[in-house]
């Protein structure tokens, strides 16, 4: 296992993300990056490659890489480090383990930015091989997509700025302005004439922190994993509600119809929470921002 260490602190790293940001560079974090220091990075012993009727794999083995849809502006889940262009971080660690075991080391990855609001066409397109980012399963995207997992299990939640006393939960939204993306399910849920929410729509996470953060809204919804990342960054500013109010299974979106990848996808998974890469993968990324580790269950279902 190596660490790697997520470069320097304060004003360098600042300023470096505000260039990455003024540049329209895509890995726009909120305006830094990972609290904590240090994100874990495992190495995964790569699997000889199997011999499965996979469409996806075979052109990925004739390629010789394969190509991976990731977030860039998730602290601790997939993050892109705008000194580096690294990516790292919990679904970063995932989408390394199930690469291994389809026969291709961290070098034959190569990782490419997808926002919430294209993934189905990025997939069903072929312009990524498989998805890990924080991709809830659900029956309206199966319809487009094929999905292994759960591999985790978030809520939706609400991150509002330090000092805000007047948002407890999602019932005491009416009124208020709520930021979310686009092509996200706390988007939908949040729409919904229930909670009286004002909402804007923008196209990328950092984008919605940034305006709580200058109190152009009240609050950020989405994955309760996701926002605790932003608060891990900005303890002082940023807090959690800690209400969280949908449930999120995320799964590993590729090709709807390549059955044989998805099951290799599942085993890939199941292999790697069984001999404990997945735990300690966790504990060393999402872990940091203060989301529980609770083992995934298994056998996971087959799709
Ligand atoms: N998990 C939710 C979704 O898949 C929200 C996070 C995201 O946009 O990736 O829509």
């Amino acid at each position: 296992m190596r660490i790697r260490k997520t470069a320097a602190a304060g004003a360098v790293v600042l300023a470096l993300a505000a260039t990455a940001t003024a540049c329209g560079g895509e890995s726009g974090s909120a305006g830094d990056k990972p609290a904590g220091g240090e994100v874990y990075s495992g190495d995964y012993k790569v699997a000889s490659a199997p011999k499965i009727d996979s469409a996806v794999l075979k052109k990925a083995q004739q390629a010789k890489k394969i190509v991976v849809g990731v977030k860039a502006d998730q602290p601790f889940l997939g993050f892109k480090d705008p000194a580096t262009n690294k990516y790292s971080g919990f679904d970063i660690e995932i989408a390394k383990m199930i690469a291994a075991d389809l026969g291709f080391s961290e070098k034959q990855i190569e990782f490419q930015t997808v926002d919430s609001n294209v993934r189905e066409t990025k997939i069903s397109g072929g312009a990524v091989d498989f998805y890990v980012g924080t991709y809830t399963i659900n029956d309206e995207r199966k319809k487009q997509v094929g999905f292994a997992g759960p591999y985790y299990t978030a809520g939706a939640d609400l991150l509002v700025s330090k000092d805000n006393k007047s948002i407890t939960g999602p019932d005491s939204l009416r009124g208020k302005k709520v930021c979310s993306i686009t092509g996200s399910t706390p988007l939908q849920e949040i729409k919904k004439s229930k909670y009286g929410a004002k909402t804007t729509e923008l196209g990328k996470y950092s984008d919605c922190v940034k305006n709580v953060l200058d109190g152009s809204v009240d609050a950020v919804t989405t994955d309760d994993a996701i926002l605790k990342g932003y608060a891990a960054q900005r303890p002082t500013k940023l807090r959690v509600v800690g209400k969280p109010f949908t449930k999120e299974p995320y799964g590993v979106g590729m090709n709807k119809d390549d059955k044989a990848l998805r099951n290799a996808v599942t085993s890939a998974l199941e292999n790697h929470i069984k001999n404990g890469d997945y735990q300690k993968a966790y504990e060393g990324t999402l872990g940091k921002s203060g989301s529980k580790y609770t083992a995934p269950q298994t056998p996971l279902p087959r799709y």
